[in-house]
This record gives structure tokens, sequence and C-alpha cells, in this order.
């Protein structure tokens, strides 16, 4: 499919999105029906999200946990963020749509609160578009009063660059958000570029090192120096840090040595659906 094609091409690089530039103009018709499919799946709630966990290295136990949206499309079947993210930023959808993974994640965590499982923390991944949006903090609290979640089993994922746009107003939200007393996490961390003084000011309670820092640990020297300094800067700041993408007992092992705190990754668990998710945490310690 030509417009999936090219939306994926957009995250490969410049050389792909080029390629495809010259389709643009004869797929714009696909490109519009591909926007009214994805307004439709915002109507019917097509959506699902999938949750990962997140381990303490110390205690063993999953704590936390991270909601990452797929569409069930009737016709294609399971899509990926990838496939739908970025084209839903473009066209301004992201909104809604983000909305809709606040909404959901609050309500399900609520819920396995309420069937008496072991108290977790529900990530939420915020886009820019949605960060910018004058009304948002407001929308973060309702989606808590709607479900009845309390604050502090929700985290917000924001980006660097989402941050960074504008740093002045960033950490202005974010103290609004700090105020309603829900978390916030730096995801990707290390990909883009967050200067030490702001860093410094934004009320985040943690990092996550990027998956690509971590999949050639232990052996790649640049890579475990750079894994090794997120953490040591992470605490100089007082902040935990989680690793994620990670795969093997040696990257995990790895990051133990090195201090960290947390990790995510299939090594532990690949992304499940919440019924999955209910299952591990009536283990008692994994
Ligand atoms: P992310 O927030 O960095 O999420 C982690 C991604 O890495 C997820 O991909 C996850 O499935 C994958 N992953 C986790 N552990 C491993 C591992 O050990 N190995 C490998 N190879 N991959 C691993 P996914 O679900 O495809 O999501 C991709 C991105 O889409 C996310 O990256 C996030 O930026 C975005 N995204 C996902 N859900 C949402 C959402 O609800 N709203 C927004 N705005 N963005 C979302
Ligand atoms: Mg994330
Ligand atoms: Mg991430
Ligand atoms: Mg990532």
């Amino acid at each position: 499919n030509a417009d999936l094609a090219m939306y994926r091409s957009k995250e490969i690089g410049r050389d792909a999105l080029q390629f495809f530039t010259a389709e643009m103009a004869s797929s714009a018709h696909e490109k519009l029906r591909y926007q009214e499919e994805l307004r439709r799946a915002i109507a019917r709630e097509e959506f699902v999200l999938h949750y990962q966990p997140q381990m303490d290295l110390k205690t063993g136990h999953i704590f936390a946990v991270e909601a990452l949206i797929r569409w069930n499309h009737p016709e294609r079947g399971l899509l990926m963020p990838g496939d739908f993210i970025s084209f839903a930023e473009d066209t301004g959808l992201i909104g809604q749509i983000g909305d809709w993974t606040l909404r959901a994640a609050c309500r399900q965590n609520k819920a396995w609160r309420d069937a008496g499982l072991p108290p977790v923390v529900v990530s939420v991944n915020v886009s820019a578009r949605q960060f910018q949006e004058p009304e948002w903090v407001e929308r973060v609290a309702s989606a808590l009063r709607k479900s009845g979640l309390e604050a502090r089993y929700l985290e917000l994922e924001l980006t660097e660059s989402v941050i960074m746009a504008d740093v002045q107003q960033a950490v202005a939200l974010m103290h609004r958000l700090e105020a309603l007393g829900v978390h916030l996490a730096i995801d990707d961390f290390g990909t883009g570029y967050s200067s030490l003084s702001a860093l410094k000011r934004f009320p985040v309670d943690r990092l996550k090192i990027d998956r690509s820092f971590v999949q050639d640990l232990p052996d790649d020297p640049d890579d475990a120096a750079i894994a090794r300094a997120i953490i040591s800067l992470a605490h100089t700041l007082q902040l935990k840090v989680i690793a994620e993408g990670v795969e093997t007992r040696e990257q995990l092992e790895f990051l133990r040595g090195a201090g960290c705190d947390e990790i995510q990754g299939y090594y532990l668990s690949k992304p499940v659906r919440a019924e999955g998710i209910e299952t591990l945490l009536r283990i008692p310690n994994i």
C-alpha cells in the first residue's frame, strides 16, 4: 500500500522520502481515503492498547506498564504505531487518538486496581501536537477524574523534541502536570538534544534510555559508555533511569552492573493485551 509505505518511509529517512514524493500527487486521494479511515477508526474506537511491563532491577517487581497503541483495522489487520501515528500527527487527528489512549489507559489501570492486583503505574506516550494543545492539562485531569484513577498511577512520556521545541512553555506545562500528581518521563533519551541546564529544570521522574543504545550492549564500547553516562547523569539529577529494548540476559546484567534502576524489553515481555498483564501481575515475583 503506497500510503502506508510513504508514511513508513518518513521514518526510514530522507532518501526514501524523496523516492516517494514522485508518487505523492497521484496518491493524494489515497491520502484522503486513509484520513477518512482514521476518522472512522476514531468514531468506531478501532484502537486497542497493548501493555509492556517494566521491572525494578533491585526488587524484581513489575512496577509499571507502558501503554502502546495498535489499530485493529477491519481489512488490514493489526496496525502498529509506525503505520499511523505520524500520519495522525500530520493530519491533526492525533489529538483525538491521544485522548482515547489516555482515557483507555486510565480506565484499564483503574480496573486492575479494582480487581485487587498489585498497583502499577501506567505510562502513556504523548505527541508534540498534544503537548502543545492549550487545554491539554485539563484533558489529563478529566481522564483521571472520569476513570477514578489516582494521579500517581499515571505517567506521561515526553520526548526531548517535544520539550525542547519551547523549553519555557514546556517547563510551565510540566509543573502543571506535576501539580496534578502524575509522573513524567523523558522517552527515547539520548536521541534528541536537551541541554543539561534545561534538563535540570524539568520536573521529571525518569529518563528512558533509548533502545538504540541498548541493542548492541554489552559489546559495543561506545554504547556501553553512553549507557553509563546516561545512568550517571540521571542519578546526578536524582532521577530514576530505565533502559528500553532489553532483549538479552547479557544486556540486563550489563545494565544492572552499571547501576540502571529499571528495564523494559522483550527479554521480560513483549507488549501484550491487558489480560496478559493481569496474569503477569498475579505472579508474586518474577
Ligand atoms: P516508544 O515509546 O519508544 O515505545 C517502545 C517501542 O519499542 C514499542 O514499539 C515497543 O513494542 C518496542 N519495544 C519494546 N521492547 C523492545 C525490545 O526489546 N526490542 C525491540 N526491537 N523493540 C522493543 P511500538 O509499540 O511499535 O511503538 C512505537 C512508538 O510509537 C513508540 O515508541 C511511541 O513513540 C509511539 N507510540 C506508541 N503508542 C503511542 C500512543 O498511544 N500515542 C503516541 N503519541 N505515540 C505512541
Ligand atoms: Mg514510550
Ligand atoms: Mg521509548
Ligand atoms: Mg524508543
